[in-house]
């Protein structure tokens, strides 16, 4: 491991809360069919663990966003692959690695809105709130995280660490 690398939630913190956070779902959500939006790349790792924990019938949609950050401060969110299936009609939940400035949280609301769903609920592993930029809505947060950039555990830089075990943070 880079040795800049400072754990900032450890592997059975991590375990542990997922575990709650299944067990939450599977309460809310008692007696129905939920479809569950893996937000690519980040979230895989977190979504894999979460559903796994979770006894509640599960179907799986996958949608790729790309935000591009340019020299001004304007995040632009392009979609890069859409659902496959019709979420019209259903229990959907967003299940997302972290939620920075909330441009990408607030397209995915309105893109997915769009879509009719019968309710749509928002899961996000870590929230860095001091950086909100457009107030998002959410539902179940793992765990509130300070203003620094994050690795491991589906966060990456440049698609490298993200298969760390544990959520880092880069000092220095
Ligand atoms: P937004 O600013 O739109 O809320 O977040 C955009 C995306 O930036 C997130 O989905 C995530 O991929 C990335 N991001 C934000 N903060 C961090 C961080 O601390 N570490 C990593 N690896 N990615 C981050």
């Amino acid at each position: 491991m880079n040795e800049n690398f400072k754990v900032l939630i450890s592997k059975e913190e991590l375990e542990r809360r997922i575990g709650e956070l299944a067990e939450q779902l599977d309460q809310d959500y008692l007696g129905r069919e939920v479809t569950i939006i893996c937000v690519m790349r980040g979230a895989v790792f977190f979504t894999v663990q979460l559903t796994l924990r979770m006894k509640t019938k599960l179907k799986y949609e996958f949608i790729t966003i790309s935000s591009y950050q340019g020299t001004d401060t304007t995040g632009e969110v392009t979609l890069m692959t859409d659902l496959r299936e019709s979420i019209e009609g259903k229990d959907v939940l967003i299940v997302e690695d972290i939620i920075d400035t909330g441009r990408s949280m607030k397209y995915l609301i309105d893109h997915l809105k769009s879509k009719n769903p019968r309710t749509l609920k928002v899961c996000v592993l870590a929230n860095k709130a001091e950086r909100r930029e457009i107030e998002v809505p959410i539902d179940y947060i793992g765990f509130e995280v300070p203003n620094k950039y994050i690795v491991g555990y589906g966060f990456d830089i440049d698609n490298n660490y993200r298969n760390l075990p544990y959520v880092a943070y880069l000092e220095g």
